[in-house]
Order: structure tokens, then C-alpha cells, then sequence
């Protein structure tokens, strides 16, 4: 299977409109097999091993029939990255159109991120914020931080305050007020997200598709914790977002709005997804063959790719492939 991988393996690099992660070109590989186009997209500073579950997503939309999918749309969130002059911030929200959700991006500085937070209140006084911290808080600081953040916006829920599930089950304990815990990175940046003990820890689950190993495992996970679930995406391609919103459709229940929108943030891709009345339709793409060769990448970062693609299956993706018995 290795080979068909290989032969089918094209890679873009997709510009970005900010340097959202501190990213200013998204480089995305993609691969078509019998059913279709998978995307391959870890980020660039990833080792083989976290790698695994991303290729194992991408060949499993190459190989297997699409899941039953319950919804034919699904309700997006805006994302903000951390920006704050107010100009770039309302340009930011124009690219979500009648998105009531906001994911702001904080964390890094308490003093910016509450003049971001107040300034998206300010320019969509109704939406409802959720925000993501990335774990970059101790206990204290997010206890500190939440309640000055919940006094100034309609606060949907904060995705990973803390790093580690103590602390965020210690949080928990402690903050004092009704706010929402969703878990990302520990449920994803773990060995095995089905081990994991969620209880009193979290409330919401994120779900990306890629990082976890595709659609069958991420709602094996979902229906394993029983949490709701909030499917999200990493900057990935118009592929890679419609095999999260095949995701998002394919979930017994779906309450909140997903983070799947980050298209809006590349100012190329390589098929058009848009973002309709705060809606994505769900739909499988394949990717434009002239946008795959406009925005293809160097011939040396094509090499490194496909020698990451070899690395990333011999270090596991290829026994779990075998497991399943998928077939190309
Ligand atoms: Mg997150």
C-alpha cells in the first residue's frame, strides 16, 4: 500500500491571510486512493510517531466509504487568532459570515487577551465566545483569568485552560462559577486517548479528525467518554475540512457550533468550502488539479514529504493500517 501512497502524493503550500500558529504557508499533502482524497498534514515540527494517526486519517478517507452522515450542514464558529488591532480583528470576522460563535485565541498575555476578547464583544455584541488557552495557564492564573474574562463577554465554555487533567479537575474544584471545561490537547497529545480518565476534568470534548486517527476512532472516542463533542480542524486544506465535517455529521448528537472554518484563514486552497450563513455544507472534495500545481510545493520540500510519509508509516501508521485491513 505504501507504493499506491507514494504514487498518488501531491503537496501544497497554501498561503495563510495571518500568521496564525506563527504560520505563513500551510504545507499539506494529499493522496488519493479508490474512494477518494485524504489529507496528510501534520505540522511541519511533528516527530514520525504524532505523526501516525494523521496518515492513518488520511488513507482511511482514501480507502473506506464515507460514514452515514446525520446532518447535510453544520453550524461553524469564527476563529481569532491573537491579533489585536481592531481593524484586523473586524477583517477577521468578515471572513465568517454570520458566524455566532467566536474561538478566540489567548493565553500568551492576560492584558491583550482581555482587550481581544473585548473588542470581538465590541464588533459582535450577541455572538457567544468560547476560548482556547492551549494549557498555557496554571491554576491560579486561570481562575484569575476566567473570572475577569466571563464579567466582560458571553462566555461559551474555555478549551484547555491547564495542561495536565489534575489541574483542570483541580480548576474545576475551585473557580467558583459555572463555566464550561472542553479538553483538546489531552485527549489528543496522548498515547491513547481511550485511557484517558475525563471524569470532573472536562465537560466538552474536542474531536479532530486527523490527530486521532480518522473517523471510526474519533467516534469510537466520542462514544467512549460520552461528553459532548465539539469537532474542530488544524489549518487544514479544504480536504482535511471536509473529512471533519464528515465527522461532525456522522455523530449520534451534535450541540454545539464546530471549529471547522479555519479555511477562512489560508488565502488559497485547494477547493472552495465556504462558510454560508454560519453554515458548512458537508461534502467530500476532490481538490482542483490547477490549484494543486499553481500553489505545488519545492521539489526539495516534495522530497522531505514523501520521505516523512515513508518515515511516518514505517513507525507505526502501517501496522495500524494492516489492524483495520483497509485495502487500496
Ligand atoms: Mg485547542
Amino acid at each position: 500500500m505504501l507504493d499506491s501512497i507514494l504514487e498518488s502524493l501531491r503537496v501544497v503550500a497554501l498561503p495563510t491571510k495571518t500568521d496564525f500558529r506563527s504560520i505563513k504557508v500551510r504545507e499539506v499533502a494529499l493522496i488519493e486512493g479508490p474512494k477518494g482524497w485524504g489529507e496528510f498534514s501534520p505540522f511541519v515540527e511533528y516527530e514520525p510517531t504524532e505523526c501516525i494517526p494523521w496518515l492513518v486519517s488520511a488513507v482511511e478517507a482514501a480507502t473506506l466509504t464515507p460514514p452515514e452522515i446525520l446532518r447535510s450542514q453544520i453550524a461553524v464558529n469564527a476563529t481569532m487568532p491573537a491579533i489585536n488591532g481592531k481593524d484586523e480583528i473586524a477583517e477577521v470576522l468578515s471572513w465568517f459570515p454570520g458566524c455566532t460563535t467566536v474561538k478566540i485565541k489567548v493565553g500568551a498575555d492576560l492584558k491583550d487577551d482581555l482587550a481581544r476578547i473585548a473588542t470581538v464583544c465590541d464588533l459582535a455584541p450577541t455572538a457567544k465566545v468560547r476560548i482556547d488557552v492551549n494549557g498555557m495557564w496554571s491554576i491560579g492564573k486561570a481562575t484569575q483569568a476566567i473570572h475577569a474574562i466571563y464579567d466582560i463577554c458571553n462566555l461559551e465554555y474555555v478549551e484547555q485552560p491547564c495542561s495536565t487533567l489534575e489541574d483542570l479537575r483541580e480548576l474545576k474544584k475551585r473557580v467558583g462559577i459555572p463555566v464550561l471545561i472542553a479538553g483538546d490537547e489531552v485527549v489528543r497529545k496522548v498515547g491513547n486517548p481511550m485511557e484517558v480518565d475525563l471524569h470532573d476534568a472536562i465537560d466538552i470534548l474536542l474531536l479532530k479528525v486527523a490527530p486521532l486517527g480518522g473517523i471510526k476512532k474519533s467516534l469510537e472516542i466520542a462514544a467512549h467518554h460520552g461528553k459532548p463533542v465539539v469537532v474542530s480542524s488544524a489549518l487544514d486544506s479544504a480536504v482535511g475540512i471536509s473529512y471533519g465535517l464528515q465527522l461532525a455529521a456522522s455523530l449520534p448528537s451534535l450541540d454545539y457550533a464546530c471549529g471547522v472554518g479555519t479555511g477562512a484563514l489560508l488565502s488559497a486552497d485547494v477547493a472552495t468550502l465556504p462558510i454560508v450563513g454560519g453554515m458548512m455544507k458537508v461534502n467530500s472534495v476532490a481538490p482542483d488539479r490547477d490549484r494543486m500545481k499553481e500553489y505545488a510545493i519545492s521539489p526539495e520540500r516534495f522530497d522531505w514529504w514523501r520521505a516523512r510519509v515513508r518515515e511516518t508509516w514505517e513507525a507505526g501508521a502501517k501496522d495500524w493500517i494492516l489492524r483495520e485491513g483497509w485495502t487500496w
